[in-house]
């Protein structure tokens, strides 16, 4: 539009809109504008000076735009690019109601009601919402320091959602496992190693078993050799510390002990895994496939003190939050 135009449509808007006039301009205006509140969430994720993603050579220009981005194109080997190549968002549509989908993940919301009130397809939502946790399943923390505290937990097996290559009769969702007994024996239970730190560091790991060797490949490379370890005494937790050699707090809570010497204890751990628990109850159950996700989604929250907006979701899912986290392959 040229510029003496776009004075006259500015005018006329100034004469007096009925009630639905306005609100018909600014349906029209909406999606635009939260198209390009996502493009420039996207944009900011390039530097003054791109490096080509393919080959990362400096000699790169502008080539025009494509579905609302800036697209570059390498000088060595001439392939194109714009900001979300090589993102786990790359290749998906509607960049307009990406805003608003972000803010749905902040909020926790269910498929079905995040796709209503985004308008898409329950499938796309699905899909968007993985998407979207791909990179925030990668990012946690990679060392604790000072004292951590560290709890087993477990959650249900599902097998939600595969309808083929099922190991048992499918169960309701939302039940309990058939096989009870002693934790972490019962082949219907994932569980997830969940340590933390005081300053609030946290780390997850599903665990094939919750043994003393599974338990030390994930605990070696995470805890710093002068870090006080406090748990509740678990076996596999004891002895992994004691091979590391590391000074470990056990808490004997079923002796009704609290507190070790004033400050060890496992009250951070529970409470952020009560808080994780009460969150996924909402989710009535999730495939155990893609349980990382969740785990992920739900240290992303608390990253954020709990208080997470829709660009702050965005910018996780481009790998923009600036922590510090494992590579992505
Ligand atoms: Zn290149």
């Amino acid at each position: 539009m040229t510029p003496k135009d776009f004075r006259k449509l500015l005018s006329s808007v100034k004469k007096t809109l009925t009630p639905h006039q306005r609100q018909v301009l600014m349906d029209r205006l909406q999606p635009a504008a939260q198209k390009s509140a996502s493009c420039n969430l996207v944009e900011s994720r390039v530097s003054e000076k791109p490096v080509c993603p393919h080959c990362k050579h400096e000699k790169v220009s502008r080539w025009g735009f494509a579905n609302g981005l800036q697209r570059y194109r390498c000088g060595a080997c001439r392939a194109t690019f714009n900001a979300l190549t090589d993102t786990p968002l790359a290749g998906l549509r509607h960049k307009a109601k990406w805003v608003e989908y972000g803010a749905q993940l902040a909020a926790g919301a269910s498929i079905r009601k995040s796709a209503a009130a985004v308008g898409v397809h329950p499938n796309t939502a699905f899909r968007w919402r993985h998407r979207f946790l791909k990179l925030p399943n990668s990012q946690q923390a990679m060392s604790l320091v000072g004292i951590a505290e560290a709890d087993e937990t477990y959650f249900l097996e599902s097998q939600k959602g595969r309808r083929q290559g099922l190991k048992r009769a499918p169960r309701k969702r939302g039940g309990k496992a058939s096989k009870r007994g002693t934790r972490g024996t019962s082949e219907e239970q994932t569980a997830v190693l969940i340590c933390r730190d005081r300053s609030g560091n946290t780390a997850d790991f599903m665990l094939e078993k919750a043994d003393k060797e599974h338990i030390g490949a994930v605990l070696k490379p995470l805890l710093a050799t002068d870090v006080i370890l406090c748990t509740d005494g678990a076996k596999s937790l004891a002895a992994v510390a004691k091979e590391m050699g590391i000074t470990h707090r056990p808490v004997n809570l079923a002796a009704g002990q609290r507190v070790v010497a004033g400050v060890y204890h496992v009250q951070n751990v529970n409470a952020y895994d009560s808080r994780l628990k009460e969150w996924m109850r909402r989710f009535h159950g999730v495939a155990t496939r893609y349980l990382g996700n969740y785990l992920g989604w739900r240290r992303l929250i608390e990253r954020h003190n709990r208080d997470i907006s829709s660009a702050d979701f965005l910018r996780a899912a481009l790998g923009m939050d600036g922590l510090q986290h494992a590579t992505v392959t």
